[in-house]
């Protein structure tokens, strides 16, 4: 297996990041200018945010120490899911330690062997394990394709049927069309769960998300998951709806109740970071001011631009070797962007994935594209 993946230019390495998550980092000794992390708003190291954990570490200390289930479930952690709650329009919130394991205990919770899931073919790993944990029987449909999941919908089922798709896809950037697919699932009496792992902090009036963005309420998308890891800078993730799902997740979702509370410093944390997101509507305002001055660049110098108005803004290489030699070649220059290749992504569109965040300046973004542009060039 592992020679394979080497001889496959698949090889998965580490590198060690000396410092705090942000444009200028140091990484396996040498200093470059990251554009892959996913601190879109650039809260992971932001001094609000900071602090709140410091005191959140005083008041608590550091280890949560039980379950939510035993005594881990502190003040902080019930403030955060309160706010989360209201953040996002839905009737409760509850917290899990990460989005993987949100996912994994939704489908465990709601699903058993002979009922089903419909997932976009692009879905994020964890969703698709989430379907596989659950023994529910995973079906795929084409990627942002309302009619594929309908003809899905229309083969008859026994049981119960769960409809789950990223809102914004992680490798990709695009948006998943959910006020259709959420439609299609009511009228087939399905469930339906977006995940919004990249759409929560950057996306609609207030930042809560792709949702809010689309406007869809608590009704047309029961089951919302996002994480805290990615624009709010910190760890963890939430799953929100209706109050019997949040009882029933408490009840029965096994990677809730068996596993340590996340620290309450990283609920307190989150909380200023949600502060940030209300006061700071800047932030978001200039990322996307960041997103159209590299889209339209890349767009001038003729490079492969994928249909995404999100901060992840890939660029289609299509060759493993051909993304991982660009990869290579931008690192020399002193530019982290990773090669995202297959089994990531499907075969033949191994990409860059270029990611922007608020931390970022104008320039930076620049220098991105002169260099972009000139190893393009040299290489086609
Ligand atoms: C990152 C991500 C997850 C997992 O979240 P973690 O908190 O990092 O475990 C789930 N879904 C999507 C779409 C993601 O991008």
């Amino acid at each position: 297996m592992l020679r394979q993946r080497r001889a496959d230019h698949g090889y998965r390495q580490r590198r060690i990041l000396e410092g705090p998550q942000q444009p200028e980092q140091v990484i396996d000794g040498r200093p470059v200018l990251a554009f892959c992390g996913n601190d879109y708003l650039g809260l992971a190291a932001h001094p609000a945010v900071v602090a709140a954990f410091k005191a959140g570490a005083n008041r608590y200390g550091v280890g949560a120490g039980a379950a939510h289930l035993v005594n881990g479930h502190t003040r902080a952690h019930h403030r955060l899911e309160e706010a989360l709650a209201a953040f996002t329009g839905r009737d409760r919130a509850l917290l899990f330690s990460t989005g993987y394991m949100a996912n994994l205990g939704v489908a465990q919770a709601l699903l058993r062997r002979g009922d089903r899931v419909l997932q976009d073919r692009l879905n994020h790993a964890s969703l698709i394990d989430a379907a596989r944990i659950s023994g529910a029987r995973l079906q795929r449909y084409r990627h942002g394709d309302v009619d594929d999941l309908s003809r899905l919908l229309a083969q008859p089922a026994p049981q119960d049927t769960l409809v789950s798709t990223d809102g914004v896809f992680s490798m990709d950037g695009d948006i998943a069309p959910l006020a259709a697919l959420a439609d299609r699932s009511r009228q087939a009496d399905a469930w339906f769960m977006v995940d919004d792992a990249h759409g929560l902090g950057v996306l609609g009036a207030t930042g809560a998300g792709t949702l809010e963005a689309l406007e869809l309420d608590q009704t047309q998308v029961p089951l919302l998951m996002g994480t805290l890891g990615k624009a709010l800078g910190t760890a963890g993730a939430f799953v929100a709806g209706s109050d019997d799902l949040i009882e029933t997740l408490i009840q029965s979702a096994r990677t809730y109740i068996y596993t340590t509370a996340m620290p309450a410093a990283v609920a307190e944390a989150t909380l200023a970071a949600l502060e940030v997101v209300h006061q700071e509507p800047e932030r978001r305002e200039y990322l996307h001011r960041l997103i159209r001055q590299f889209r339209t660049g890349a767009a001038e110098l003729g490079l492969p631009l994928m249909d995404s108005t999100t901060p992840i803004q890939p660029l289609q290489v299509g060759h493993t070797l051909a993304a991982t030699t660009l990869s290579e070649a931008l690192l020399a220059q002193g530019l982290l962007v990773p090669a995202i290749r297959p089994p990531t992504v499907p075969p033949n569109t191994a990409r860059l994935r270029v990611t922007l965040s608020a931390a970022h300046t104008p320039d930076q973004v620049d220098h991105l594209l002169t260099v972009l542009g000139r190893l393009y060039r040299s290489d086609s």
